[in-house]
């Protein structure tokens, strides 16, 4: 019998996720002798036996893995045989190649539930049991390799049975980094506002206690603070309402399992995979009417944003209350998530009646994700805990590193190196100081643990961005300005491997054009270094600008001056007898002189205007309210439409909505319901849009067709027009990064490092 050698490495997801034990197990099983360990290109395996044992312990490998990895690629290849005795695990060594392989943040894995909950264990409400299949990772994690010296578990000392389970290659917490329990762990803290201790022997039990009267609680979670009540309780939520100074922007709700959660929601097998996956969104689905949620958690919003718990902490005391709860993030609106312990007693003070603290440092903030299905499947619109740092595969190659600075609203960065790209968590919107520090620290987090230094910066157009000027700032000789929309396009081709050419449709609120205007409903035809805009929306004057986008009723204003010819039928309709009549002559003037009144292409600006005029709905109350209502208040089944026209003259083509505007006011006049007006400026919007792409196909010949921008979050808009497409073209649409601006910054690097090849 011939012995061999093998060196064999494995990429992807491979630390912190059991790996190490699992291959301990295979290669036991099948009697290989040799070794295992973390680097920072994954892990690698020495693996010496007879011939047969080998070749069978690679196949193991190859077609398996633990539940939570997510395997890259292998490379083998022969070493000399070596008289290994045993198999081992060994510690982790530095490879010459930089390359993170944090895993992401794990959601607590049954086996750790039912411990939590069994009264004869010894993690019995335990709120830090975790295993190698779940538990804290990249939000814990200081350096790499993903090693617990190099975690904020550092500062605990295992206890001699933690020690044990932690070095027997048989049990579940082998080599789990995070591992604890009651007698060496993390502990909890009962805390009050001023910060001082609240004396109780089940911390847990006095939270729910305080949740269950109305109190509104601060938790501390696996990525920062949550602000935590009550969600069946009007006077609770009202009061985080008023305290969070968030009006009506939705609440994320928790609830204790897949019952609760069908009780507010409609859940179909995918929002079900996507509510159990390891990642743990918050999942937006449909609110059923009969939900027992107070009013306010999500006024008026036709989706209501659900998550299951995720850490042992979270079962205890959704458990304990047995009641949905308000999950929302620790911060005052439009500020970065709280996440240590001080910073939240400071900034949460004012908010929390109670804080639920513990004393395992969070190394970096990561706010929940959010997702929901289109189109029958799952897509991310918020990219954090839970999918961060797992990378994009990426083709061609990155042939230099590159740091991408996203856009200004739902920021996140990406650096993209060899065949990856990784993109940040979810930053927020870089309006004020404490978000672009966190922006700052995202980046600076992200070099430290892929080792890399970027040689290429790139950046979106807008010049007052504030991640374009710090694009600008950067040392870096090599600097590539993004065309928002060309880049929203290439972030779809990338998480697809398409090459190019394609037509993308990127439909949006606004980007910068590259005649220095407002661009947002752009049908292109892209490859990675450049796009032809072939087709646009036909611009609205935004009176008052950014005013025009918190008060929707001036959309609705400059559509109606536009569709008829500056004589605007308005008696009779409900909206403008919600407007004082002498803000609408003012608005009326500022549209017929132009006065601050910048022409935007944006398809998100349409179902403002419209949604405004017929839903009667003169203000926003956050970015995207009132096209949110609208697009909820569709009837899915509705099929008929409205007319339109298509200037073929123009460059790019444009698309007019005019007579749909005209359409609109007659069915509104005639009694027609919201529900139908909906649902047919839809179909029509989806009937201009296929009208242009069949066209650009004629004209560039066929290609794919990819779908992004924040419209696409839009599953109506997304479903119709992939329905519509799809007999002639193959259709894409966003799956693991978000069509909104949190997947621009992928887009932006391969854009960015196309431009760059090119030009060397
Ligand atoms: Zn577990
Ligand atoms: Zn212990
Ligand atoms: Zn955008």
């Amino acid at each position: 019998m011939t012995t061999v050698g093998r060196h064999i490495e494995i990429r992807g997801i491979v630390q912190g996720v059991g790996f190490r034990p699992w291959v301990y197990r295979l290669a036991t099983e099948e009697q290989v002798a040799g070794r295992v360990r973390n680097d920072t290109t994954g892990v690698t395996i020495e693996a010496f036996g007879p011939e047969e044992a080998v070749d069978l312990f690679m196949r193991r490998l190859e077609d398996s893995a633990p539940p939570a990895a997510a395997v890259s690629g292998i490379r083998s290849w022969a070493i000399p045989v070596e008289a290994a005795v045993g198999f081992s695990i060994v510690s982790s060594a530095f490879g010459p190649e930089p390359r993170v392989s944090i895993p992401p943040d794990l959601a607590t894995c049954s086996e750790c539930v039912a411990e939590v909950f069994d009264p004869a264990n010894r993690r019995y409400r335990y709120p830090f049991t975790n295993c190698t299949n779940c538990g804290p990772r990249f939000t814990i994690a200081r350096e790499v390799p993903y090693d617990r010296a190099a975690t904020t578990m550092a500062a605990f000392r295992m206890c001699p049975a933690c020690q044990r389970e932690y070095e027997d290659p048989s049990d579940r917490r082998f080599h789990a980094q995070p591992n604890a329990c009651p007698a060496c762990g993390p502990r909890l803290a009962v805390l009050t506002p001023r910060g001082d201790q609240v004396a109780c022997d089940d911390p847990i039990a006095h939270v729910a206690g305080a949740l269950a009267a109305g109190r509104i609680v601060a938790v501390k979670g696996l990525g920062g603070f949550h602000l935590a009540c009550d969600a069946t309780s009007p006077e609770a939520v009202g009061r985080l309402r008023l305290r969070k100074r968030r009006d009506e922007k939705p609440f994320a709700v928790m609830v204790a399992g897949l019952a609760e959660a069908a009780a507010l929601a409609t859940i179909g097998p995918e929002e079900w995979r996507l509510l159990t996956s390891v990642e743990r969104p918050i999942v937006l689905a449909m609110r059923r009417r009969e939900s027992g949620l107070a009013e306010e958690v999500a006024p008026r919003s036709p989706l209501v944003g659900v998550m299951l718990p995720y850490t042992p902490l979270h079962h205890l005391l959704l458990a304990e209350t047995g009641r949905p709860l308000v999950m929302t993030s620790g911060n005052l609106s439009e500020e970065p998530l709280a996440y240590r312990n001080d910073e939240a007693l400071e900034r949460l003070g004012g908010m929390a009646d109670l804080f639920l603290l513990h004393d395992r440092e969070i190394d970096a903030r990561a706010d929940d994700s959010v997702a929901r299905v289109i189109a029958g499947r799952p897509v991310v619109l918020r990219r954090a805990r839970g999918y961060v740092p797992r990378p994009v595969a990426v083709k061609p190659r990155f042939e230099a590193p590159v740091l991408a600075c996203g856009g200004l609203l739902k920021n996140t960065v990406c650096i993209g190196e060899g065949d990856a790209a990784w993109l940040g968590p979810h930053v927020g919107d870089l309006e004020n100081l404490e978000t672009y520090r966190s922006f700052e620290e995202s980046i600076a987090r992200m070099e430290k643990f892929l080792r890399v230094a970027p040689a290429v910066i790139a950046y979106d157009l807008h010049p007052d961005y504030l991640s374009s000027r710090y694009a600008l700032a950067r040392p870096e000789q090599v600097k590539v300005g993004v065309q928002h929309h060309h880049a929203h396009v290439v972030s779809a081709m990338a998480e697809h491997g398409l090459p190019g050419p394609v037509i993308g449709v990127a439909y949006d609120g606004t980007g910068y054009g590259t005649d220095k205007t407002a661009w947002g409903g752009e049908v292109l035809v892209a490859r990675h270094d450049r796009f032809e805009r072939v087709a646009t929306l036909r611009p609205l004057p935004l009176a008052g600008g950014d005013a025009a986008i918190r008060h929707p009723w001036r959309l609705a204003l400059a559509l109606l001056e536009d569709a008829f010819d500056l004589r605007p039928p308005l008696d009779g309709l409900r909206l403008f007898s919600e407007v004082p009549p002498e803000e609408v002559a003012v608005v009326r003037q500022m549209l017929a002189t132009r006065f601050c009144s910048p022409l935007a292409h944006g398809a998100g600006r349409y179902f403002d205007g419209i949604g405004s005029l017929v839903l009667s709905r003169p203000d926003s109350r956050y970015e995207g309210q009132v096209a949110l209502e609208w697009n909820g208040a569709a009837d899915p089944t509705g099929r008929s439409r409205y007319g339109y026209a298509v200037d073929w003259t123009s460059s790019p083509w444009e698309i007019d909505l005019r007579q749909m505007t005209r359409e609109v006011v007659r069915d509104l006049r005639a009694g027609v319901c919201a529900k139908a007006i909906s649902a047919r400026f839809h179909q029509t919007l989806v009937a201009a849009t296929a009208t242009v792409v069949w066209a650009a196909a004629r004209l560039h010949g066929s290609m794919p067709v990819v779908l992004t921008g924040g419209c696409f979050q839009n599953a109506l808009l997304a479903e119709r027009l992939a329905g519509a497409l799809v007999s002639e073209f193959s259709v894409h649409l966003h799956r693991h990064v978000p069509p909104g601006d949190g997947g621009l910054a992928l887009g932006q690097a391969v854009v960015a490092a196309a431009i760059a090849r090119g030009s060397t």
